[in-house]
């Protein structure tokens, strides 16, 4: 499929864009110099982690959170990232994970996002313009939560992997079972799904959804397996669990 390609101005104005971020990080990390923690995403270490009252620790460099610390840490540890040719999907990109891909020869990388000006194409989920099957592996973190018609979006995921491919597929679970916003009472929409940006609030019976497109899926404690020093020095989150799908070969 021929995909539109950016323009000189866009092309230039994503450059200058990228190199104000590059700066602010550099005065950022300049600002904590040490070795107590390091980022496993953009490999920097520093003396203390950024707090905010909404997301907890963020790395001064990358700003990256936890789960995309522990997500980085994973994908080398576990899934072996970078060792192999890979052409992988990132689905609404951040840059804290571009850092990271970038780092990978062996990783082609590809991002999609409605809007965002990080990503390379400007793409809807719910209708990926890549042919089936392009991708070895995918990533759509905390993403369907603010899509309308999140089951057509994994569809799209799993039509694009090849087959015996792999996606990381997170959204926040946290109420009993999964309820779309026009169905929330005030109260619930108040206190279960408190961000005024997600359209739904999931339960467990979210992971019914990624079977009915055809995934398997299956839950990794990997962060439990770390040595507790490690979880402290990568500022990482005992309690999150990674869901690994995989498209059946
Ligand atoms: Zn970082």
């Amino acid at each position: 499929m021929e995909l539109n390609k950016p323009n000189g101005l866009k092309q230039w104005t994503k450059a200058t864009r990228e190199w104000v971020r590059v700066l602010a990080a550099h005065a950022r990390v300049f600002m904590f110099p040490g070795d107590n923690f390091k980022c496993p995403c953009c490999g920097r270490s520093f003396s203390r982690f950024l707090y905010s009252p909404y997301l907890t620790a963020r790395c001064p460099f990358c700003l990256s959170i936890e789960r995309y610390r522990l997500l980085c840490k994973f994908l080398v540890e576990e899934m072996h990232f970078g060792q192999f040719p890979i052409k992988f999907l990132d689905i609404a990109p951040i840059w804290c994970f571009q850092i990271f891909c970038r780092q990978f020869k062996n990783v082609e990388y590809v991002s999609v996002d409605i809007r965002s000006p990080l990503s390379d194409h400007k793409m809807d989920i719910q209708s990926l313009q890549f042919d089936d099957e392009s991708f070895d592996a995918a990533l759509c973190y905390h993403v369907l939560e603010h899509v309308p018609d999140d089951r057509k979006a994994i569809k799209e995921i799993f039509r694009v992997l090849k087959r015996g491919g792999w996606a990381l597929i997170q959204v926040p679970v946290e109420a009993p079972a999964t309820k779309e916003l026009a169905e929330m009472s005030p109260y619930e929409i108040k206190h279960v799904l408190k961000w005024d940006d997600h359209l739904r609030s999931y339960g467990p019976d979210f992971f019914d959804r990624l079977e009915e497109a055809g995934f398997e899926w299956s839950e990794s404690d990997f962060v439990t397996t770390l040595p507790r020093e490690d979880v402290e020095r990568f500022g990482l989150d005992l309690k999150e669990r990674i869901t690994i799908c995989r498209k059946p070969g």
